[in-house]
């Protein structure tokens, strides 16, 4: 994105939540903001800290954490998450106390944007009178879910029978019972259910930043406007207002890209389940096979964490490596971005995270979908049934798998879900571009921070 000429004499603090799916989207915004002339400040946990020296022009707070020797595994997110909270608050409130005694040198604090999985920063910017906007790194249809979903709870029809997974749910149709965030035919637990409303909740937030845009997500968008009666900024999608900004956590291998180069147009499934779903030894198996039965190409990223426990590259099969040696490739992380981007690349087998799912259309590359968990769910029922470029998967078995690689790649219905793909590119584009609704949106949203810093 073009810098502005000039410099503004205020700041924004961003604070995000510190996975790969978090960081990224706020570090995006940070590049967006700097942009627009904002100096900023990033107040990042030690764990998983991007390197600062990729980012000149932020200034980085590394927040102690203490989460050295910690379990960080996606099984035990929600401790991890009340440690973060808990051992943030100081430091972070102490960087801010400072930050505020400097503003005659530093610039003003305008804001504060926080992921609002990081509860503490709320209480600190409330503290200290200072402004917050919450960012959102999921897409609105899945919020309006948790909205809906908690009215579902409350009426007692959760949990429900098996036989009703099926059904869809009239509030937010076309979701089904089976595409709620959260198992519908299960007692949730208490402290998931209060970890999800509390970040459901905006607490005493200006605004909300949203990585998405109007032609995405416009009816929830919509709807939650009513719900939350503040300012919504839909701006998304932020990598594509961000296009150099490396955010990887991981070390990427970038000999994927040459072995792309060998291959046919659109003939390589890509696969890859972002960086914190895990399987187990029989579904990595079960793809492999998938995988070698499909006579596809393919390029897999088989990170060493995706299997719970043991390093999931020791676990396949040497027949499977031996058969398939001459057209597939798998490494431990890739550059997804310039993957996406890749005229080789002619489709995605993806958990659907959101990230993924918003540089895989922005690419015009259409996926097969394998969610894992919460907004995943949602979003390959959006990709499948509404935005027709998602195959949904009839099991997640070797023959379901080889069909789903098969009819994305090889059909007349794969050529179709293309064509969509390619048209959804287009519509992102006139987005972002001038006149467009996410660019008309990032203009009222630096006023509305700039009017931020005045009020004070
Ligand atoms: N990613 C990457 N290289 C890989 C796999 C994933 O750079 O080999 C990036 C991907 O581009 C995306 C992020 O990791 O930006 C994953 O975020 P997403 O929301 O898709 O899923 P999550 O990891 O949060 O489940």
């Amino acid at each position: 994105m073009e810098k502005l000429g000039f410099e503004r004499r205020q700041r924004v603090v961003l604070v995000p939540f510190p996975f790969q799916g978090h960081i990224t989207p706020m570090l995006q915004l940070g590049s967006i903001f700097h942009s627009k002339g904002f100096s900023i400040t990033i107040a990042q946990t030690k764990f998983n800290s991007p390197n600062p020296s990729n980012y000149p022009e932020f200034t980085f707070l590394p927040l102690s954490d203490n989460l050295d020797n910690y379990d960080t595994s996606f099984c035990n997110m929600l401790n991890v998450i009340s440690f973060v909270n808990t051992n943030c608050e100081g430091p972070f409130e102490d960087y801010m106390v400072q930050m505020l005694g400097e503003e005659d040198v530093q610039g003003e604090v305008a804001c504060i944007v926080y992921d609002p999985i990081m509860n503490f920063v709320n209480v600190v910017a409330n503290k200290l009178n200072l402004p917050t906007i919450v960012l959102k790194t999921t897409p609105a249809t899945y919020m309006q879910s948790q909205v809906v979903m908690f009215q579902l709870l409350e009426e007692k029809l959760i949990p429900l029978p098996e036989s009703q997974l099926q059904v869809s749910i009239p509030q937010i149709h076309p979701l089904r019972f089976k595409d709620l965030p959260l198992p519908a035919t299960d007692k949730i637990p208490q402290d998931v259910l209060d970890f999800t409303q509390s970040y459901m909740d905006i607490k005493s937030s200006s605004a909300i930043i949203w990585n998405t845009a109007n032609t995405l997500d416009h009816y929830p968008l919509q709807q939650l406007q009513q719900h939350f009666r503040v300012p919504i900024f839909p701006i998304g999608p932020f990598h594509k207002l961000a296009p150099n900004l490396t955010t990887s956590l991981m070390e990427e291998d970038n000999g994927c890209l040459s072995w792309l180069d060998k291959q046919a147009p659109n003939s390589v499934i890509y696969v890859s389940f972002g960086s914190l779903a895990i399987i187990d030894e029989n579904a990595l198996l079960e793809i492999a096979r998938g995988l070698a039965k499909s006579e596809q190409p393919f390029l897999w990223v088989v990170r060493p964490s995706l299997l719970n426990g043991s390093n999931a590259m020791d676990f396949l099969p040497e027949d499977f490596k031996e058969r398939t040696r001459e057209r597939g490739c798998i490494v431990k992380w890739v550059p997804q971005r310039k993957v996406l981007a890749h005229p080789a690349v002619g489709g995605f087998f993806s958990h659907c995270g959101w990230n993924s799912t918003l540089e895989s259309i922005c690419e015009g590359v259409p996926l097969i979908c394998m969610p894992f968990f919460t907004d995943q769910m949602v979003i390959a029922r959006y990709m499948n049934y509404v935005w027709k470029v998602g195959v949904e998967l009839e099991n997640v078995l070797e023959s379901g798998i080889e069909k789903g690689i098969r009819t994305l790649m090889v059909s007349e219905e794969g050529k179709v879900m293309r064509k969509r793909a390619f048209e959804m590119k287009l519509e992102l584009e006139q987005c972002i571009n001038g006149g467009g609704s996410s660019y008309e949106s990032l203009d009222q949203l630096v006023e509305f921070i700039v009017s931020l810093a005045g009020r004070k």
